[in-house]
C-alpha cells in the first residue's frame, strides 16, 4: 500500500495507536489508487459510489479505506478512530459520515 510521505508517516503513528489499544495493526484495504483504477472504479459502481477520476482523495495518495472492524459504523474500532484519528490527521469526512462510508479516512495534515 502507498500513500504521500507525509500521510504515510502520520498514519504509522496512528497505527501505533491502534495497536496498542487493539493488539493488531489497522487492517488496510485500499489507499493510492492510480487515476486508471479510478476510472474502472468509476464506469463500474452505481452513480454517486465512487468519485469522478481526478478528484478522488486516493488518487493524491491522502485517503485509505480500513477494514477489521474500522468500517463498521458504531464498532469498538470505528468509536475509537472517531476519537483518535484527528490526533494523527486522519478524518472520517463528512460525507463519509452516518453509515455513508465509514471505512473511508482522509488524511488532513
Ligand atoms: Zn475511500
Amino acid at each position: 500500500e502507498r500513500l504521500r510521505p507525509d500521510a504515510a508517516v502520520a498514519f504509522v503513528g496512528l497505527d501505533a495507536a491502534y495497536r496498542e489499544r487493539f493488539g493488531s495493526p489497522l487492517c488496510v484495504a485500499d489507499s493510492y489508487r492510480p487515476y486508471h483504477e479510478q476510472v474502472l472504479l468509476f464506469q463500474q459502481m452505481l452513480p454517486g459510489m465512487a468519485a469522478h477520476p481526478g478528484t478522488s482523495q486516493h488518487g493524491l495518495g491522502l485517503a485509505v479505506d480500513l477494514c477489521g472492524g474500522v468500517h463498521e459504523l458504531g464498532s469498538p474500532e470505528h468509536a475509537w478512530m472517531l476519537s483518535h484519528a484527528p490526533t494523527h490527521g486522519w478524518v472520517n469526512p463528512h460525507w463519509a459520515r452516518n453509515g455513508f462510508e465509514p471505512w473511508h479516512w482522509e488524511f488532513t495534515g
